[in-house]
């Protein structure tokens, strides 16, 4: 297989149109066949329920080559059974686990070429969604969808090593309490990005969003889940009903136990004990962690003892645990790793 043209090292975070995207519609209460296409353009009715009541949910993950050669994904099991969860909520279809996986594995093969190779850093990210289609005024859910996946290859998220972020505790919500925080939905990152652009005019990287009732517990970022290290050598992360249960947190407190020995806890964690971590780091697929290096609150500054400098020890030791796990270099759990070919 001749791999695209492509400056694999220099590639951004970015949309590059791949040759095909796996499509399926819902219709007459049914799921079709499903299909690849050449075709990434998508014509719907302009009162389709996506358009007007943002009924859509997405997942996202990478494909990429390990170091014997082997193109894989990364758990892809967790994204299909998130994504039911995700439209379950939103009063849409779920798409079967199984056709999910075949369909990740579809799209992965038909764009092998834009697969990075091992060791440069890139990744083939992946964004199955879903989305009402037909025409929807009077509110209620649509009665057909469409399920597509495309692939676009992404540059390594750390040019460089990793610098250490300085985050704001921000003043708005991300989710209600009972809301919709814990899916992946577009209308979630819709109302945060005021508050990230606001972020990004004041000279932050990123928000940490606090428990919408009482304002006194982490929550998450736009994007990605908290993971601290307590003085102790704790890996904590926040235990809330209104975050996004994310894959890479999950794992990572797997990792922390079973390969690193550490005692890891998802609990509670209040703004007020955060001056008190060693470490802090955001867990989401993209990055895998991004270490933080100062949270500010409202002009007060919590410096990690980390520092700006680099990832906190552990923090390097799970990063490198996991990805060693994804790349092949570390054996896995049990089915963790698929492999496409
Ligand atoms: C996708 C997402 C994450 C990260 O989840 P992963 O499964 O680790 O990629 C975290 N928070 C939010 C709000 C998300 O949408």
């Amino acid at each position: 297989m001749e791999k695209k043209n492509i400056d694999w090292a220099n590639l951004g975070f970015g949309y590059m149109k791949t040759d095909k995207r796996y499509v399926s519609d819902f219709k007459d209460g049914k799921w079709d066949e499903g299909r690849l296409t050449e075709d990434d353009q998508i014509v719907m009715s302009e009162c389709a329920g996506v358009l007007q009541y943002a009924q859509t949910v997405f997942e996202g993950l990478k494909a990429y080559t390990t170091e014997d050669g082997h193109i894989v994904v990364f758990r892809p099991d967790l994204n299909a059974e998130r994504l039911e969860q995700s439209a379950a909520r939103l009063e849409m279809p779920v798409f079967p686990k199984e056709r999910f996986l075949d369909a990740i594995e579809k799209v992965v093969a038909a764009n092998e070429a834009y697969v990075p190779p091992y060791g440069s850093g890139a990744t083939l990210y992946l964004r199955p969604f879903m989305f009402g289609i037909n025409p929807v005024i009077g509110v209620k859910p649509a009665d057909e969808y469409q399920f597509r996946v495309f692939g676009t290859p992404v540059g390594p998220y750390f040019k460089g090593g990793a610098k250490p972020l300085t985050i704001k505790v921000s003043d708005f919500d991300r989710a209600a309490p009972c809301g919709t925080g814990n899916i992946k939905a577009g209308l979630n990152y819709a109302m945060s990005l005021h508050a990230i652009v606001t972020a990004h005019k004041e000279g932050y990287d990123e928000n940490m969003y606090l428990d919408p009732k009482t304002r006194t517990k982490v929550e998450e970022t736009g994007g990605a889940n908290f993971l601290f290290v307590t003085k102790d050598n704790k890996v904590v992360t926040p235990k809330s009903d209104s975050i996004l249960p994310s894959i890479t947190r999950r794992s990572l407190v797997y990792v922390a136990k079973e390969y690193l020995g550490l005692e890891a806890e998802e609990r509670e964690i209040t703004l007020e004990e955060v001056k008190d971590m060693a470490e802090c780091g955001l867990c989401g697929t993209a990055a895998v962690i991004s270490p933080v290096g100062k949270i500010v609150d409202h002009g007060k500054e919590i410096c990690l003892p980390s520092g700006m400098e680099k990832m906190g020890p552990t923090t390097q030791k799970l990063y490198d645990t996991l990805t060693g796990i994804q790349m092949g270099r570390i054996k896995a759990p049990e089915g963790w790793i698929r492999v496409i070919k």
